[in-house]
């Protein structure tokens, strides 16, 4: 499939990439939009903290903020979200910390963040994959796309 590889600062290209396989606990989305947020434009800079920090590295897929098709659905995953149109968390705890169990996994010390730490590549791509636990805002199948990309401030 295609997606765009960030490479270094300001060195991004349109390259053919393995396509994502739902493993077990996750899906692959078919994306459809995705938005650019300041972050996205640090990590084209080459200013983005995380950089300096060890977080993230390049190369690198950028794209948090998106909304797509569920495509596949791994072990253990609800069929029925099979042909959902979606979006997902860009911040996804690990789900067993105190800070999950609070419901804040947005600052679980071991948090994957889409398409911004290493480990979970982003959205500018024909397909990403994502734990079905971050999915959210499910639109009804047939439903379209809609203009606008969600941007959840929370998360940012
Ligand atoms: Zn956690």
């Amino acid at each position: 499939m295609k997606a765009l590889i960030l490479h270094g600062p300001g060195k991004a290209t349109v390259e053919d990439v393995p396509a994502p396989v739902a493993t077990p606990g996750e899906v692959v989305v078919d994306v459809e939009r995705v938005g650019v947020c300041g972050t996205d434009i640090e990590f084209f800079a080459g200013d983005m903290a995380y950089l300096r920090e060890g977080h993230s590295s390049y190369p690198m897929r950028l794209g948090h903020e998106w909304a797509g098709v569920v495509a596949a659905v791994g072990d253990g995953v609800d069929p029925a979200w099979l042909g959902r149109r979606v979006m997902g968390n860009t911040m996804i705890g690990d789900g067993t910390c105190r800070r999950c169990q609070r419901g804040h996994q947005h600052v679980c010390e071991n948090r994957d963040e889409v398409g911004i730490r290493d480990g979970r590549p982003g959205a500018l791509a024909e397909r990403i994959a994502v734990p079905e636990r971050s999915l959210r805002g499910a639109r009804p199948p047939g439903a379209g796309p809609g203009p606008k990309i969600h941007v959840d401030p929370r998360q940012v």
